[in-house]
């Protein structure tokens, strides 16, 4: 099941038989993510007195732990990410209340990718309300590849969930605007609230990603074909291809995680981006869907609610606590970067932060 989901979904990527052969020799050996015993015990948990010390410290340990592993590969199916340096690797945690610890390469960026998911479907939420979402888009993880066809027929011809593709493409379609610039302008606004900043667009992965994305425009066409979108499905697919292609640092996402913790108020602004009554829902997505076909394993170690993108990038949040932040572009087999969940996992058992073990 798990290798035919590899596959499926490697070869759904455009990756010819070839790499495929090389990349899951080299992909099997990255398979360290989230399996494992916690470290510290729930009792434990309830000791930890978490002081600015105490948190620098451990984030310095897990940057130490794993800065020289280099399991995984860069995502290649977009042209542009198989050359972005593989050796980056910058964490950052963000409290509610906005104080910032990191360490590495806090301030080096790559593209946001699947991460966008999560800020489009978060202004979907407050715009039209939380039904919305979970009727015409769907909260439910579909156990396929994240850019699944077969998913989108088994489930009445709508996507399962905002953070596959097919529910990312309808997302963009539903923001509310007249046309297709006004949409991507609100959803980069919402973004940049999200981040206190206005984020860097990078061009060269959107040249890269916006000429080779016909499988999302035939993704759109079958949701229009469904009566699923919301606009045009081609203008959304090109929206959707922008979104990924704004840049983030570890930085950055410490701060959009930050904003969610801190009931939808930035930290650092101050700016109210989402009203806090649909915090947990978007939280509760994250939960069930955010490291594709890995979220299990993931809630099963950590607890939090998390998103990664094939970018590298990987944003934890812990609720009403903090967000953490990591980028690290080499991917393990299901597209998750594999020194970003190792650094957030390791912080999160250290540092008792598994709401579950509270
Ligand atoms: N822009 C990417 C795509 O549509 C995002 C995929 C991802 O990060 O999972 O394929």
């Amino acid at each position: 099941m798990e290798n035919r989901a590899h596959k499926h979904s490697l070869i759904s990527r455009g990756v010819g038989i070839l790499s495929v052969a090389c990349a899951s020799f080299i992909l099997m050996s990255a398979a360290v993510e989230a399996k494992g015993p916690l470290n510290v015990s729930a009792q434990e948990v309830k000791q930890i007195s978490l002081t600015e010390e105490r948190i620098q410290s451990v984030l310095n340990d897990a940057y130490a732990k794993f800065k020289d592993n280099q399991d995984g590969k860069n995502a290649d199916y977009i042209k542009a990410l198989a050359v972005v340096d593989s050796k980056i690797f910058g964490i950052t945690l963000v409290t509610a209340d906005g104080k910032v610890y990191e360490v590495g390469d806090t301030k080096e960026a790559v593209s946001i990718q699947s991460i966008s998911k999560v800020f489009t479907a978060a202004k979907v939420i407050q715009e039209k309300g939380d039904k919305f979402l979970q009727e015409k888009i769907g909260v439910n993880a579909t156990g396929l590849a994240f850019n699944s066809i077969i998913a989108i027929e088994q489930h009445g011809g709508s996507a399962s969930n905002p953070f596959v593709n097919a529910g990312a493409i309808q997302s963009t379609s539903w923001v509310e605007a007249k046309d297709s610039k006004e949409r991507w302008a609100k959803i980069k606004t919402y973004m940049d609230d999200f981040a206190g900043r206005k984020l860097p667009f990078n061009e060269e992965v959107y040249q890269s990603e916006v000429n080779d994305n016909k499988r999302n425009q035939a993704i759109s066409k079958l949701l229009d074909a469904n009566g699923r979108m919301g606009s045009d499905p081609l203008e959304a697919t090109t929206v959707y291809t922008k979104q990924c292609s704004v840049n983030i640092s570890s930085h950055d996402l410490g701060m959009m995680g930050a904003t969610f913790a801190n009931d939808g108020i930035n930290p650092l602004t101050k700016k109210k981006v989402i009203d806090e009554e649909y915090v947990p829902h978007i939280l509760a997505v994250m939960a069930t869907a955010g490291l594709y076909d890995n979220a299990g394993d993931w809630l099963y170690l950590t607890g939090t609610p998390a998103k990664s993108g094939v970018g590298g990038g990987i944003l934890a949040i812990v609720p009403g606590k903090m967000g953490i932040g990591v980028v690290s572009p080499p991917l393990d087999k299901y597209g998750n970067s594999v020194r970003g969940q190792q650094a957030a996992a390791y912080i999160i058992d250290k540092l008792g932060l598994n709401p579950f073990a509270q």
